[in-house]
């Protein structure tokens, strides 16, 4: 394949260590498919980013600016689509390469939506809920040019939720002088939000659970699984997984880890947890730390809590046969090389954890229509969309012989390339 043309390189302040990660992937795989250099290059760098200043008049009467951004990697197969983080070590870089990743996980599931990201550089825990809902509606007035249910529909990511995005829904509506629900994707049912959305990615997970156990032939009655987490993704995928018949022997969270060899019972655990906030101490269980844990012999390991817990460091004492990743990034690129040279076959974080933007995009077209459905209707379809991203993503693998989160790559910019292509350059 010829070399990118870079003649008029654009050079970036997204460009720090986390982009460049992602943009290496792509690369990566652009080489690979040998994908058309121009396209390629129009896939480098965000469409658009947007970085606003804030000004929040705090509870002791002061004014205080915080830096937020809004970022749309591509819009070529619909409206961007993805959440808003408030965290200390928010940039351009990493808001970049989250909308980057955004892209290629909704072209994977077949939605209609390109990639976004946003966030604000804030220690949301040292705020007040007053002072977060101030830095969210001006934060959203700042940004409210690019918003829209046609245009870029933001949803929850780390330290925002339903609350938030209920304020940044009411924000754009008093705008432009009417309610629109579909602005935002992960707000309360009250207000329009969908039956299954808090669910939706741990059900996610424990559906390619089930999909990875089949298609590697698994024969177990009661297979084993691990999870690294305990929160909304990893308590979720444990409990399902108990009840589709899974023996769970480890969960941790911050604090450390229970393993009980015969299986944990996840209901009681679930029941402990929120009287006491931590699974340690649990009856019936030895303690684990996080490390063990991912090191523990069993069928399925699901990290759920961080990045990078997966590395070179520690990936050749994994003794199970199936990791599917709950948590953004917990492998590193050496250590999926390495376990899919072992024969462990990894499902990615793109494919895994891409239940909650599924039902997202439930909830937008719920909104869109006026027409809310079941639970059961939601997480029926969620299983189908899950269900046939992992067979495209297998097949993909078995016939090119690429690791799993090449080819589910793969599938996601064949996507791109082959709509760029059709919709031809403007002008
Ligand atoms: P959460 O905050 O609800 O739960 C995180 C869990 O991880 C908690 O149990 C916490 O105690 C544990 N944890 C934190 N630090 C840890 C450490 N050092 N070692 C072990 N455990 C630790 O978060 P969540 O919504 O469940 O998200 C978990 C992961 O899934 C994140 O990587 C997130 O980006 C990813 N994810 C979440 C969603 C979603 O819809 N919630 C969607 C896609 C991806």
């Amino acid at each position: 394949m010829a070399a990118v043309q870079s003649v008029e390189k654009p050079t970036m302040e997204c460009e720090t260590q986390h982009f460049l990660m992602a943009q290496r992937q792509l690369d990566e795989i652009a080489l690979e498919m040998g994908l058309d250099p121009e396209l390629h290059e129009r896939l480098r760098y965000p469409k658009r980013a947007l970085i606003v200043t804030i000004p929040v008049r705090m509870d002791n009467g002061t004014v205080r600016s915080f830096t937020g951004y809004r970022v749309q990697h591509d819009v070529t197969l619909g409206p961007a689509k993805g959440g808003i983080r408030f965290h200390p070590e928010v940039n351009l870089g990493e808001v970049s390469a989250l909308a980057m990743l955004m892209t290629w996980k909704c072209a994977l599931m077949g939605l209609p939506y390109g990639g976004a990201k946003g966030g604000i550089r804030c220690e949301p825990w040292k705020l007040s809920t007053g002072e977060q809902e101030r830095l969210t509606r001006r934060y959203t007035s700042e940004i409210i040019n690019l918003l829209g249910p046609d245009k870029d529909i933001p949803a929850p990511d780390m330290y925002t939720n339903e609350q938030t995005m209920a304020w940044i829904m009411d924000t754009y509506s008093i705008n432009v002088g009417h309610t629109v629900p579909s602005v935002v994707t992960g707000k309360p049912v009250s207000i329009g939000g969908s039956l299954g959305r808090t669910e939706a990615t741990g059900r996610g997970v424990a559906y390619c659970v089930r999909r990875a156990i089949t298609h590697i032939g698994l024969n177990s009655d009661s297979p084993t699984a691990s999870v690294q987490g305990f929160g909304n993704v990893g308590s979720v995928a444990a409990r399902l997984l108990h009840e589709a018949g899974f023996k769970v022997v480890a969960v941790s969270d911050v604090h450390g880890g229970v393993y009980n060899a015969n299986g944990l019972d996840i209901p009681r655990l679930q029941a402990y947890v929120s009287e006491m906030g931590r699974v340690e101490g649990f009856a019936q269980s030895e303690p684990v730390t996080n490390q063990q844990l991912l090191e523990l012999p069993c069928d399925v390991l699901v990290p759920a809590a961080l990045a990078n817990q997966i590395h070179l460091g520690n990936a050749h004492n994994l003794k199970c046969k199936i990791v599917v990743e709950g948590a953004n990034g917990p492998t590193s690129p050496e250590a999926d090389q390495h376990l899919h040279e072992k024969g462990i076959l990894v499902v990615p974080d793109i494919l895994a954890n891409a239940g909650g933007v599924t039902v997202s995009y439930f909830e937008w077209v719920q909104g869109l229509m006026h027409l809310f459905w079941s639970e059961a209707e939601v997480n029926d379809r969620l299983e189908q969309i899950m269900g046939r991203s992992c067979d495209q993503v297998f097949e993909m693998s078995a016939r090119t012989g690429l690791r799993p989160r090449m080819s589910a790559l793969r599938i996601a910019v064949s996507r791109l390339a082959e709509a760029k292509r059709l919709r031809g350059l403007y002008p």
